[in-house]
């Protein structure tokens, strides 16, 4: 059989082959990765709630799919002596192809990607179960406690039936089937219980109980599930009593108070709705009074999403109106950037049956959005302050998604430049936020100063910082590709501008007369030179001047106000840019008036104009001065000759 889920093989009957990334989770899932064999019934009720759900949504659109006396719930029957467990729920549904497509193979390229890398014959590393523990592996942690899980399902609309089978082993069957009611029943086929490795005995009634209570309590349709009685028959104890119970209190969680929920619960209810396995970092419980009421209950993550750059992400709020889900996942509700967040929102006071052009026009989705939106960024400018290298961490996994709100200058993106963290000459191990640099700005210091590059060893080492550094003034070093992108629409903090280290404006003299005159004087002696200079390298030099930035360094190179930075000429430069390419840009040479190299310069010059030695040294000086920022010698093989030269002249 195919090992493809193509259009022929999905709608055949008989025997297929997992795809193989399915196959190597499965085995994965079932060997080695969790210890905690019970929470395959979360996983299972999760997806019973979640086509019950479904079906709910099809049925706000379509008339005569759900009969308004209809229950909708999700049932648990087990059989001791066969050893079996069913969880069976009259939701959507699925059609052979669905089955097929999802339980056969893994729709989430960010979990076939990480098993690309995985040998699925050896114990997954620490690091790669925590992986796929991200993505959650649904449905296949079934086979952590069956050898067996038949599947049968009928999708609403459709009138047979389908049955999936495997037992783990890298196959499944497929088979027509029947069934009375639309939905779906997963029979589990038990191992041996065995408790020393987790493998409890779940046929039980209380064992059920427990995991539903501990892991499902919220669902918001009834789990029920049969308790037997034997004790309460003293005169006949064959013939036990039967009774139904719910076991889950399916009252929403962001109803109840506060103080009467437990952090696991209010974490299970995270992983419920966010599918992520982790444990959340932040939680946010918000109460809206006034014009407008809702309530909405926001997590943050404690690791980012592995889609979370991906363009067809699915993101957003679930919203909730008067405790019914009506959208799972509602942008509208959330500020782009803040997109990793996840959460509910339930309000009073909208329509049911709310379409998508209503969300993106509705006053009150956007008045929710900006206030949901601010709440979250009030929280984390709040646990920079108070909670640093929690706050350090979060900024580790979402910065860049805040960046990129900077960068495009998206909606509340001012709210958004407080929060920016960055590397600095103040400390090789803290990052330090923008207020934090103006605290600590020298009186006479009237700019912000920041230098981008590729490394912090890099940019630390460039001769455009020595200045700086000689006056005691910090600069930032922006050593991540996006932030380029940051700094431009950043043109101001607190009424500070931001001015990049190698830009030509710059003017660190002394604001004296004296120093000024000095200056012209200076510029007056060496004119000669640095127009000469200037002639031998006006292939890639615009201007040669004096500097004030240097101080151990003879030369560097700067940049015209409206340049680009040398990152950005370099990540242009790349053929596949999706910007196009651009053409080398002429830069601005600095030279250094204290340095030996420079006015010894100046003397041969004086002495000699065309000394060919002049020739030599303005090839070296540029060569130095882009090899300084990252760059290369533009033809290095004539740079090394001369460096060469000049090597064995010094011994
Ligand atoms: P996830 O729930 O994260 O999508 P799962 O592995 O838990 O991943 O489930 C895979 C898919 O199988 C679900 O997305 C859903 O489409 C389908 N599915 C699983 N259980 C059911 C069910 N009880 N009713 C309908 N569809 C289901
Ligand atoms: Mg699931």
């Amino acid at each position: 059989m195919s090992t493809q889920a193509g259009s022929e093989a999905a709608s055949a009957t008989g025997t297929h082959e997992f795809r193989a990334e399915a196959r190597q989770l499965l085995d994965i899932v079932i060997h080695s990765l969790y210890s905690n064999r019970e929470i395959f019934l979360r996983e299972l009720v999760s997806n019973a709630s979640d086509a019950l759900d479904r079906l709910r949504f099809e049925a706000l659109t379509r008339e005569g799919i759900l009969e308004s006396s209809e229950i909708l719930e999700i049932r648990i029957d087990s059989d001791a002596e066969a050893r079996t467990l069913t969880i069976s729920d009259n939701g959507i549904g699925m059609t052979r192809e669905e089955v097929i497509e999802n339980l056969g193979t893994i729709a989430k390229s960010g979990t076939r990607q990480v098993l690309q890398d995985v040998d699925a014959s050896k114990t997954p590393s620490p690091e790669i179960a925590e992986l796929i523990g991200q993505f959650g592996v649904g449905f296949y942690s079934s086979f952590m406690v069956a050898d067996k899980v038949s599947v049968v399902t009928r999708r609403t609309d459709e009138e047979k039936a389908t049955r999936w089978e495997s037992t783990g082993d890298g196959e499944f069957e497929i088979s027509d089937d029947q069934r009375f009611l639309r939905g779906t029943t997963i029979t589990l086929h038990l191992k041996p219980v065995d408790e020393d490795s987790g493998l409890e005995d779940f046929t039980r009634f209380e064992i059920i109980e427990r995991i539903v209570k501990r892991y499902s309590n919220f669902v918001s349709y009834p789990i029920r599930a049969k308790r037997t009685r034997t004790a309460a028959q003293k005169d006949d104890p064959s013939q036990p009593t039967v009774e139904e119970v719910t076991l889950n209190s399916m009252q929403p969680i962001w109803t109840r108070p506060a103080a009467e929920v437990s952090d696991d619960e209010y974490n299970e209810f995270y992983k419920h709705i966010a599918h992520d396995w982790n444990e959340p970092a932040d939680r946010l419980l918000l109460k809206a009074e006034g014009r407008i009421e809702y309530t909405s209950l926001i997590y943050l993550p404690s690791k980012a999403q592995f889609d979370l750059f991906f363009r067809d992400q699915e993101v957003g709020l679930q919203l909730y109106v008067r405790k019914v889900l009506i959208k799972d996942r509602c942008e509208e509700l959330l500020e782009p950037h803040l997109r990793f967040a996840r959460g509910v929102v339930d309000s009073a006071d909208l329509q049911l049956n709310v379409s998508r052009e209503m969300l993106q026009q509705d006053r009150h989705i956007t008045q929710m959005r900006r206030w949901i939106s601010r709440k979250i960024t009030d929280h984390l400018q709040k646990k920079m302050k108070e909670d640093r290298a929690g706050y350090t961490e979060f900024w580790r996994e979402f910065g860049r998604v805040l960046k990129e709100g900077v960068g495009t200058q998206a909606e509340g993106a001012d709210r958004l430049t407080g929060l920016l963290l960055f590397e600095s000459s103040h400390s090789e191990e803290e990052l330090s936020s923008l207020a934090e640099y103006v605290e600590r700005m020298p009186e006479d210091q009237g700019e912000i100063y920041y230098l981008t590059g590729e490394s912090r060893a890099i940019v630390e080492n460039s001769p455009q910082v020595e200045g700086f550094r000689e006056r005691g003034y910090e600069v930032l070093y922006l050593v991540d590709p996006v932030d380029e992108f940051v700094v431009q629409p950043l043109t101001e903090f607190e009424g500070k501008a931001l001015k990049s280290a190698a830009r030509g404006t710059v003017d660190l003299d002394e604001k004296t007369d004296e120093a000024s005159d000095e200056k012209k004087k200076r510029a007056g002696e060496y004119e000669g030179l640095l127009e000469g200079l200037k002639a031998r390298l006006s292939e890639s030099i615009k201007e040669v001047r004096l500097s004030s930035r240097l101080t151990s360094s003879p030369a560097c190179l700067i940049l015209d106000e409206g340049d680009l930075s040398p990152q950005m000429e370099r990540l242009l430069q790349q053929t596949d840019s999706p910007f196009g390419t651009v053409d080398p840009q002429k830069r601005i040479l600095e030279l250094n008036p204290e340095h030996a190299v420079v006015t010894k310069l100046q003397q041969r010059f004086a002495e000699d104009k065309e000394d060919p030695v002049i020739d030599s040294y303005a090839q070296l000086l540029l060569g130095y001065a882009l090899i300084a920022e990252g760059s290369k010698p533009p033809d290095p093989g004539e740079f090394n000759r001369l460096l060469a030269e000049l090597m064995a002249g010094g011994l």
